[in-house]
């Protein structure tokens, strides 16, 4: 079934990214500056895009640590009429700012990942004859590991080989296969971005100057769902499997006093807003009982995960979405009706969380006095 092989197993579990935009071009008032590049590799770091990416040794979101740019290299080399550079240069002038101190070294942590943005239309001569719009390697320097990629830069953030498609791609890659020995297809090597290369997704609430309708990216290959995919919610699901989490108990036990799921799949970075939470009102009757569940500080517009569970005698989970009104609250109501009369099915515990499936950010409560939920009216 499985399709990826781990290789050695080595990755970047959670990738500092130092981006460094590269190239005197940089400095000629470009048509896309360095600033909205940046911004756009930053608005998909903000997205729960890498969500599934914990299925390969339990990699999480990359966080950009640093950028710079450096300005002073001029592409004077040709190669059919379009500038060059040679792959040992960039590894040459990587190595140089380390040593300056432009960038941070590799032996501050073993996830920096440095990511070099050459300016228009300059290609890697060593890649020139594939096309190839980046790629990903890694040489040691000082004793230590320097993993990099380059990203080409096309002038377009949503056509041809669009900088945000090859940005993920060699994110994806670089993290999960750093040093070019681990996760692969066994039958022929392709990376986990290769997988997926030949496909196109808008991610529409990512609009830019140069992008008004939205930056174009690809996804990326999840064995587990042997498919490509690109992921816009954080799934509890995926997150317990990946990390062999025990959530037949509901979602409770890993979070008690609520926090972020998107912190955990993110190597535990970003906490929820102040403010965030819900609150639970019930009111028993003949058949059972209303449930009110109403949050605050969610994503306005998206949805909510809630799940019910944690029943005394029985083991029952519902899981319910919601949405989310303008102002950043919502309201949850159903009618739980009980058609035993067994006390057993009364239950006081129950254990309500809510998910805002836009950022990961989780809450629970309990119910504070008795309810019957031993079967919703409606389902
Ligand atoms: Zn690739």
């Amino acid at each position: 079934m499985s399709v990826i092989v781990s290789g050695s197993g080595k990755v970047l579990k959670h990738a500092k990214i130092v981006l460094v935009f590269w190239g005197a071009g940089w400095a000629n008032s470009p048509a896309i500056s360095a600033e909205e590049m940046a911004g756009v590799f930053s608005g998909i770091l903000a997205t729960p895009y890498m969500s599934k990416m914990g299925q390969y040794n339990g990699i999480c979101n990359a966080t950009i640590i640093r950028m710079a740019l450096d300005t002073s290299k001029e592409f004077t080399e040709q190669y059919h009429n379009t500038p060059v550079f040679h792959q040992s240069e960039l590894e040459n002038m990587i190595a140089a700012h380390i040593e300056d101190g432009v960038v941070p070294g590799p032996g501050i942590d073993p996830d920096v990942f440095y990511m070099v943005v050459s300016e228009i239309s300059v290609v890697c001569r060593e890649t020139a004859d594939e096309e190839a719009a980046g790629f990903h390697q890694s040489f040691t320097h000082g004793g230590s590991k320097v993993h990099y990629a380059w990203v080409s830069n096309s002038g377009s953030l949503t056509s041809g080989n669009m900088v945000p498609k090859t940005f993920v791609h060699e994110l994806v890659e670089g993290c999960s296969d750093p040093e070019v020995d681990s996760f692969k297809r066994g039958s022929d090597g392709h990376e986990i971005g290769d997988l997926c290369e030949d496909q196109f997704r808008t991610m529409q609430n990512i609009k830019t100057l140069n992008a008004p309708g939205g930056i174009v990216v690809q996804p990326y290959f999840s064995d587990v769902d042997d498919a490509c995919v690109l992921p816009t919610a954080y799934s509890v699901k995926s997150w317990g499997r990946f990390r062999n989490a025990d959530l037949t108990k509901g979602l409770r036990p890993f979070l008690p006093a609520g926090g972020s799921l998107r912190s955990l799949l993110a190597c535990g970075n970003t906490q929820p807003p102040a403010g965030f939470r819900i609150s639970i009102s019930q009111e028993e009757n003949a058949f059972g009982g209303l449930l009110v569940v109403d949050g605050e500080q969610f994503t306005p517009g998206k949805s909510v995960f809630l799940g019910i569970n944690h029943l005394p005698n029985k083991t029952v989970t519902i899981t319910r979405f919601a949405t989310v009104h303008p102002d950043g609250t919502f309201r949850y109501i159903e009618d739980f009706r009980c058609t035993s009369t067994n006390p057993a099915d009364l239950a006081t515990d129950v254990s309500i969380t809510a998910i805002d499936t836009a950022t990961g950010n989780l809450i629970s409560a309990t119910t504070s006095s008795r309810i019957f939920v031993c079967r919703p009216a409606l389902n």
